[in-house]
């Protein structure tokens, strides 16, 4: 079977249809993995045993004659940040490097419920800390589109499997944006939800008010697949929302004409790259031949977003990530005399230089006397930021921006300027501030080929709309409407 182009749909009718068989697909995929990872580098652990046991179990009931669940015999695979039980789980980390988890994430089991067949764990940023997967402590991840380009970050791992036809889907985890950047850098569909939309039980945590998880894949129908199978309450975890979970693909081709987009000024400004901008440009464009109606909106406080993420996100992280102290998971140095000495020697040997910076930086933001200065404020800036969309989607239905300034960029180019790096983040932080769902799909290439991506916003658990918006520019985006 040819795993180009493989959608969900596609590989799960020839396995109901005994066309093929679950595991004669995950065989392929391993194949292919052994062929062509050794230059993208997105997996860092496979479980092919596990993996065959699933399919088989998924081939016997399609030979039964039973009718498969919604991922039935699917090959996908997962950002090692979500734990599994009994596959090493790294967070892409030195201090988890030998950590094996004692039970699995609720997303991972979802989707293991709903036939999904897990190939391996993919390779990201040290704890999703970065915008390149070049803050992986074991590999830098390739783009498979320009092997000498970063594949984006955090998620780079998840987002370059899918683009190179290395699992049909992916998850992924966002905080302030790792699931669209590197969707948008690798020319494939990246869906963050709404805060609280999936459950976030057995997910690594970077900044717990923050963190997202959802899918890659290769068509907007398959995120839509993916999310109806992992949205929804899960008792395991506080912050996941009691909030009906509708049929997404059955919605995906309600008509177009009547929705409201807002274009705001404030991501279109300095710094954009004028392809992105011409792209992104067209693709409203479209939208509105499409039938929607384009509105000018504006976010006034999108210019704080950075510098608000930058101190919520670290202050979470650097509070979350002190679990991490040799005694209860993974590494522990060998020869610490004393136990403050055993902290120390395992902390600063297990975490990379970023995950440092964070954590010096989170600490000093909540420390006494400077609380007020910079978290206090950061949390205002945020209700500001959020409020912005209140009021923009009182107007509009859904909001279209770039979903990075610029396209892939070089591997190393900004490697040892963290703010040139964090800036990457610009159009992204502030869904994730507010916890409002986005969406990053294709809209077009560069001269150099390398992909563009339109991102779509839309109001709290409005999943259908974004997606209905995605599916309909797709298919005339596909058609070539927008050329
Ligand atoms: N690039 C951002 C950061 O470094 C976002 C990461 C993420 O979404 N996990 O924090």
């Amino acid at each position: 079977m040819d795993l180009n182009h493989l959608t969900i749909d596609a590989a799960r009718s020839a396995i109901q249809e005994r066309s093929t068989t679950s595991v004669a697909l995950v065989e392929s995929f391993y194949s292919r993995i052994q062929k062509e990872d050794s230059q993208i580098g997105a997996y860092l652990t496979l479980c092919k045993e596990r993996a065959v046991e699933q399919a088989e179990r998924m081939d016997r009931m399609a030979a039964e004659g039973k009718s498969l669940p919604p991922l039935g015999g699917i090959p996908i695979a997962i950002k090692d940040v979500m734990c599994t039980r009994g596959v090493r789980t790294t967070a892409g980390s030195k201090i988890l490097e030998n950590f094996v988890p004692p039970f699995t994430s609720t997303a991972v089991s979802r989707m293991e419920n709903a036939g999904a067949v897990i190939l391996g764990k993919l390779n990201c940023d040290e704890f999703a800390m970065g915008s390149s997967t070049e803050n992986s402590a074991f590999h830098p991840v390739r783009n498979p589109r320009d092997t000498s380009r970063v594949p984006g970050g955090s998620s780079g791992g998840s987002a370059a499997a899918v683009a190179a036809d290395m699992a049909v889907v992916t998850l992924g985890s966002d905080t302030g944006g790792s699931i669209r950047q590197p969707a948008s850098f690798c020319g494939v569909v990246g869906l963050m939800p709404t805060y609280g939309r999936v459950s976030r039980y057995g997910l690594i945590a970077f900044a717990s008010s923050l963190d997202h998880i959802g899918p890659l894949a290769k068509s907007v129908k398959d995120a839509a697949t993916v999310l109806r199978a992992i949205a929804g309450r899960d008792p395991m975890d506080s912050t996941s929302a009691d909030v009906p979970v509708p049929d997404y693909v059955a919605e995906l081709d309600k008509p177009l004409p009547g929705l409201k987009i807002g274009v705001a000024k404030e991501y279109f400004g300095d710094g954009l790259d004028s392809e992105v901008r011409k792209a992104v440009e067209d693709a409203i464009q479209t939208l509105a031949k499409l039938g929607c109606e384009v509105i000018p909106i504006s976010l006034p406080h999108s210019e704080y977003a950075i510098p608000a993420y930058y101190i919520v996100a670290t202050a979470e992280a650097s509070s979350n990530l002190a679990r991490f102290d040799g005694v209860r998971y993974g590494y522990r140095t060998k020869n610490a005399r004393t136990l403050s000495e055993m902290y120390r020697r395992s902390r600063n040997d297990g975490f990379g230089a970023e995950v440092k910076r964070r954590i010096m930086l989170g600490t000093y933001a909540l420390s006494a006397g400077y609380y007020d200065a910079y978290y206090l404020k950061a949390q205002k800036v945020r209700t500001l930021i959020t409020r912005d969309f209140d009021e923009a989607f009182k107007k509009v239905d859904a909001i279209v921006t770039p979903t990075s300034p610029t396209p892939a960029f070089k591997l190393g180019e900004k490697a040892n300027d963290p703010l040139a790096m964090y800036l990457a983040d610009i159009y992204t932080v502030t869904a994730d501030l507010a916890g409002i769902p986005g969406i990053s799909i294709p809209c077009g290439e560069t001269r150099e080929k390398l992909p563009i991506g339109l991102q779509i916003l839309g109001r709290h658990f409005d999943e259908a709309t974004i997606l209905r918006l995605a599916h309909a520019y797709e298919k005339a985006w596909m058609n070539g409407a927008s050329s």
